[in-house]
């Protein structure tokens, strides 16, 4: 029997854990939940009829996923199991994690005969939920290609490189976000005070060569809505926001505006708050602009 075991029932990890558990029932494998706090596991467990583990119990599986935080709790949680894990295993990281972390995390396990692919995720907590994720993978194509089918969460998958290299991917793509949410969150704060009606300006700018994710579905559905629903915390941008700076660093690149949007995030986590959406950054752009984005 199959063994999937899916750890961290979060914001992206709910919806996509009950993708794996569903496809492992369809297959007739096994289904493993793991949560920090279990009675989220147990709610998962009860709604999609997956089986609630403790850590030890991951010594079954054979392709383990996580979606944490950062590569800091994927480290804490692997202290606690590495040494325990069956040989032959998969871990497939899906948190937005950290080159660095991903290579010293590929050594240690594979002294253990366990593979690692870093393995992050694009498309929200909607596309999460649908099941059409796009997944970038770092790591060995061998290992991806033995457990690309238990991807039950995806709508494409791409290999992108060595071990470290889909995190490297996902820190640029979350840089462009911030980016475009950010100058665009600028360039309305300035039209909004030389009197012009956003909705006007964005109709324009979404028919035009300024539009973008931001323009187009962020900022109508989140900011000029006043609503900021809490999907992608604004504390995580700001980290995948350094992630980039160290790979820019770590390359020895050129890249001083994705250098800058490092410290705009952070600025706007620290002011606004990092549980806020990652929207609400703006909100410190209508601070700075005695204004207000609507
Ligand atoms: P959430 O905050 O919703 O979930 C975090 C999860 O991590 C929870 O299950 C939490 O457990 C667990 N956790 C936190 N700290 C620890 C710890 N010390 N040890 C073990 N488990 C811990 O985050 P998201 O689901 O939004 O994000 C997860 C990852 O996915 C992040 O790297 C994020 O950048 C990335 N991402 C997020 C997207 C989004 O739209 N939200 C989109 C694409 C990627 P508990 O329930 O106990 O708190």
């Amino acid at each position: 029997t199959r063994i999937a075991a899916f750890l961290g029932l979060g914001a992206m990890g709910g919806p996509m854990a009950a993708h794996v558990v569903r496809q492992m029932q369809r297959q007739g494998g096994r289904a493993l939940v793991w949560n920090r706090t279990r009675e989220k596991a147990e709610r998962h467990a009860a709604e999609f009829g997956g089986e609630v583990v403790d850590l030890p119990g991951l010594a079954e599986a054979d392709v383990i996923f996580t979606c944490l935080p950062t590569s800091a709790e994927v480290d804490e949680v692997l202290d606690g199991v590495a040494d325990g894990l069956k040989e032959g295993a998969t871990w497939v990281d899906c948190t937005s994690g950290h080159p660095e972390a991903a290579r010293r995390q590929a050594a240690r396990l594979v002294e253990r005969g366990v593979a690692f692919l870093d393995a992050p995720v694009s498309g929200g907590t909607s596309g999460a939920q649908a099941g059409t994720l796009t997944v970038m993978v770092g790591g060995d194509a061998a290992a991806l290609g033995r457990v690309r089918d238990s991807f039950a969460f995806a709508g494409k998958v791409v290999h992108v490189g060595d071990v470290g290299s889909g995190f490297a991917v996902k820190a640029v793509n979350n840089a462009l976000l911030a980016v475009t949410l950010w100058a665009t969150g600028e360039g309305l704060a300035a039209l909004a005070r030389s009197g012009v009606n956003l909705g006007a300006a964005l109709e324009v700018i979404n028919a035009s060569s300024g539009r973008s994710n931001a323009s187009q579905n962020l900022i109508p559905a989140r900011v000029l809505t006043r609503e900021f629903p809490a999907t992608f915390g604004l504390g995580l941008l700001a980290k995948d926001a350094g992630i980039a700076a160290d790979v820019v660093r770590e390359a020895r690149a050129s890249a001083p505006v994705l250098m800058q949007v490092e410290a705009l995030m952070r600025a706007a986590a620290t002011v606004i708050g990092a549980d806020e959406d990652h929207t609400a950054a703006l909100r410190l752009i209508e601070r700075m602009n005695a204004t207000e984005i609507k």
